[in-house]
């Protein structure tokens, strides 16, 4: 295993600095203070960036050129991924969309599909969202209960989905939906459905952190296009899981570099204040950079396995563990040691700059249960890591 990074690598991660330093004005945590921002306006601000990165060429990095990518490899991504993170850019609003129905639509769908929906996708122009869970099918997909009936060419959708993030906003969804009752894997379908016709239903969810970001959709008879089946029908839950393989091997330095500013941030309200005379303080937060460090080494470990051609093996579920519990860990040590200003919501005048710290801790609580909670995260290492007896 070769943890070094290239001179070529290292030149571009110059590349990416210097582009942020002339692109990127104001950091995502300063955009979200600004009180003149609503939920609207800053998914507006999110597409212009989304944009300017797309001109740019770092939108779709790794896909063929002919797709709008550069056949860029594993670790440009990961390192573009993980200097967007320590600088605090904003989130495209089309990550759905870019890091799981992209990969599918140049690997399983049709000429025809690719050309219609990728040059949207990768401009903003059309925002998409996930629909595969439904409420009693989240861990345990393959239950799912969406159907799909013919209605001539064309199909007509029924069910329900929830939590689909950007829902309020996108234009798109992509469903996972039965077209055969009686076969539980090989009876789901993938489907492309507009959001924007009779038959569906968007309600935003309200957050524990105040946002609505996610919604649940209701399709009653909506019609997805014969030409809108991703793949063979009852393909869907092959191509799932392989978008879901997207989905769990994508971030492998993202969270060192966004919790190791977080970190940094933290450490100097704390030395500030005087607080690192405290030997349980300076424990406290020794840890927390041991313990990023250590996920930067597992991290890096991915990335030499794939850059080998080795498929995403455990060190994926390892990953998903060990950033979601450890973002955890981090905004419960951070609360405690700044006390009640860390506490202050968005936007509060007194609040800390650099983390809204309330706000991370808030969101943290979901990272242990999307793209695959814990629990199922700890069954597949046991299973395919250390070849454990399952029931
Ligand atoms: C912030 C957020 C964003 C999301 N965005 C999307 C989205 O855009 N699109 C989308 O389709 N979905 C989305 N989801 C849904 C997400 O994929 C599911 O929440 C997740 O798969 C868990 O499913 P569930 O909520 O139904 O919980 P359940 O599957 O009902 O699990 C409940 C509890 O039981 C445990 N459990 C379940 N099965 C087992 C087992 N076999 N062994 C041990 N323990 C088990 C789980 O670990 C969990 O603790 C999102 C979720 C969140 C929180």
């Amino acid at each position: 295993m070769d943890l070094q990074f290239t001179p070529e690598q290292e030149a571009f991660r110059a590349e990416i600095r210097a582009w942020l330093a002339e692109n990127l004005e104001r950091t995502w945590t300063e955009e979200t203070r600004d009180a003149a921002h609503d939920a609207d306006s800053l998914v507006e601000l999110r597409r212009a960036w989304q944009r300017k990165l797309h001109e740019a060429g770092y939108i779709g990095m790794g896909w063929p050129e002919e797709w709008g990518g550069r056949g860029a490899g594993e670790v440009e991504q990961a390192i573009l991924e993980a200097e967007l993170y320590a600088h605090d850019a904003p989130l495209i609003p089309n990550f759905l969309g870019i890091s799981l129905l992209g990969p599918a639509l140049i690997h399983h769908g049709t000429e025809e599909q690719r050309r219609r929906f990728i040059p949207k996708m990768l401009s903003c122009d059309e925002i998409w969202c996930q629909g595969f869970s439904e409420p009693g099918s989240g861990s345990d997909l393959a239950s799912l209960r969406m159907r799909a009936e013919r209605d001539g060419d064309d199909w007509r959708i029924y069910g329900q989905k929830v939590w689909t993030t950007f829902g309020p906003w996108a234009d798109w969804i992509f469903v996972l939906a039965r077209t055969d009752p009686d076969d539980r894997y090989g009876g789901i379908s993938f489907f492309l459905v507009p959001l924007d016709q009779p038959g569906v239903e968007m309600r935003p969810l309200k957050q524990i952190t105040g946002e609505s970001e996610f919604g649940e959709v209701f399709l009653d008879g909506a019609v997805a296009k014969s030409e809108h089946l991703v793949g063979a029908l009852g393909e869907g839950w092959k191509i799932a899981m392989t978008v879901l393989g997207y989905e769990r091997g994508a971030a492998a330095l993202r969270y060192p570099a966004e919790f190791g500013r977080q970190i940094e941030c933290l450490t100097s309200v704390v030395a500030e204040r005087g607080g690192l005379d405290s030997d349980d303080v300076r424990e406290k937060l020794g840890r927390l950079v041991v313990e990023n460090e250590v996920m930067q080494a597992n991290g890096l470990r991915t990335l030499a396995n794939l850059e080998a051609g080795l498929p995403p093996g455990p060190e994926s579920s390892i990953e998903k563990i060990f950033w979601s519990e450890f973002h955890q860990r981090l905004t419960d040590v951070a609360l405690d040691l700044l006390g009640p200003q860390g506490q202050l919501a968005t936007g509060a005048p007194q609040a800390l700059a650099g983390v809204d710290w309330a706000y991370q801790y808030l969101w943290s609580r979901a990272g242990t249960i999307y793209s695959g909670t814990s629990e199922i995260q700890r069954n597949i290492i046991a299973k395919r890591a250390l070849r454990m007896p399952t029931s």
